[in-house]
């Protein structure tokens, strides 16, 4: 009875939540990480929507105010690359003893950490069964606290390639299947349309290798060029976007001629790989964080040998791909592939994309904002500050337009109207 009871007033806390009035007041404002900073200005939030950005510190009748006047508050930040239902360093054989209830659970610990790390949007490329979607879901609802996702569920993948078992007893790959392997472009379409049908709002291919998988050929191109093509054209047809994992520069070459959306990683990406990813439009996703987390597990016993190898080779190239990228003039968008690293600490990739890849702070916020928003196609609902935008906005200590560290110190959260719990 008493559980009753406290879910009913849960359920009432929810629903008051979205219909409040928030004034969030800022000490300095970024509408648009494309444009100057503001002073001092108010945002007023209706019903999880911005309805009016005012001049200065103001409440109206009934708000809840928020005091960020010593703090810059701007649009919440976008992570186009994360796994939230996984965690660093899980040795490999737990795939074969974990349940993917436990995923969804251990997602959504991390999207709390996520969401009060400043992201209030993020991509879930890759997540066993229908965890990621069940997560996603239960953020939506209100039944967790979180960020918008937009999840692919599995990922598809050769047959022994990246996104496939490997390492086992070959009837325990088998009976570990995710479902995702293809041959051939009919069984490829085929696999788009499967993962739609369960509720892929994005579509993840792994174009190449991989490091972390068991997988032992190699970081090159898995899938061949007709297999690619046969996915985007499928996954387009039903408004699906297509995300390719891809590190060898061939793999990068093939996935963006045949019409992906994203070149995620990209680390051993030539100056050809690089045109051709101009020339396709894709957006490159650096995720210059998923560097940290192999660097800090290589040498400890935690990867296998085949891992460790792949591991030394790739962490060789940490940061040229996006260096090279940025020169070439190819769209930069921000993602992390946290799940390789701890979640929570996203934000840290900014410092690095300024760092490695030469970008300028203002071009890293607005990857991390408008830029991520264009890749997901949700341009029109956040990524900016503006009156009908979904309230997706965070308040960090200092200015990220000159200093990429500042949003790794957030201190306030708003996913969609709703705060964050912040501790
Ligand atoms: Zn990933």
């Amino acid at each position: 009875m008493k559980r009753i009871i406290f879910a009913a007033v849960a359920l009432l806390t929810a629903t008051a939540a979205s219909a409040e009035t928030y004034a969030i007041q800022a000490g300095r404002l970024i509408v648009d990480a494309s444009q100057p900073a503001r002073g001092a200005s108010t945002v007023i939030v209706e019903n999880g929507r911005i309805a009016r950005i005012e001049p200065g510190a103001t409440a109206p009748a009934g708000a809840t105010v928020v005091d960020m006047r010593s703090r810059t508050v701007l649009p919440g930040l976008i992570d186009a690359h994360v796994h939230l239902t996984g965690d660093p360093g899980t040795p490999y054989w737990r795939e074969a003893v974990d349940s993917n209830e436990l995923a969804a659970v251990v997602g959504v610990k991390n999207a709390l950490l996520t969401a009060r790390a400043g992201f209030t949007t993020v991509r879930d490329l890759g997540a066993p069964g229908l965890s990621s979607f069940a997560l996603r879901d239960a953020i939506r609802d209100g039944i967790v606290p979180g960020p918008r996702i937009l999840a692919s569920g599995g990922a598809l993948s050769i047959v022994g390639g990246h996104g496939d078992v490997s390492g086992f007893r070959p009837e325990v790959n088998a009976a570990l299947d995710p479902g995702g392997t293809c041959t051939g472009a009919d069984q490829c379409a085929l696999r788009v349309r499967e993962w739609a049908k369960r509720g892929s709002d994005v579509i993840k291919i792994t174009s190449t290798g991989g490091v972390l998988s068991q997988q032992g050929r190699g970081l090159e191109g898995h899938f061949d060029p007709a297999e690619i093509r046969a996915i985007t054209s499928t996954a387009h047809r039903l408004g699906l976007k297509v995300a390719a994992h891809a590190h060898g520069a061939r793999g990068i070459e093939d996935a963006a001629r045949a019409g992906v959306d994203s070149i995620d990683h990209g680390t051993f990406a030539d100056a050809a790989a690089l045109r051709a990813v101009k020339a396709s439009g894709a957006w490159f996703v650096p995720t210059m964080m998923a560097f940290t987390g192999v660097r800090d597990r290589l040498g400890k016993n935690i990867y296998t040998p085949v891992v460790e190898a792949k591991g030394r080779r790739a962490l060789a190239q940490w940061g040229r791909a996006l260096t090279e990228a940025h020169r070439t003039g190819v769209k930069i968008a921000f993602g992390t592939d946290a799940g390789v690293f701890e979640h929570g600490r996203n934000g840290e990739e900014a410092e690095l994309m300024v760092r490695l890849g030469g970008m300028s702070p203002r071009e890293v916020l607005i990857s991390a904002t408008t830029g991520a928003a264009d890749l997901l196609g949700l341009a029109n609902e956040t990524g900016t500050l503006a009156p009908g935008k979904s309230a997706d906005l965070i308040a960090v200590d200092g200015d990220p337009l000159a200093d990429p560290a500042a949003v790794t110190r957030v201190n306030y959260v708003m996913v969609m109207g709703k705060p964050i719990p912040m501790r």
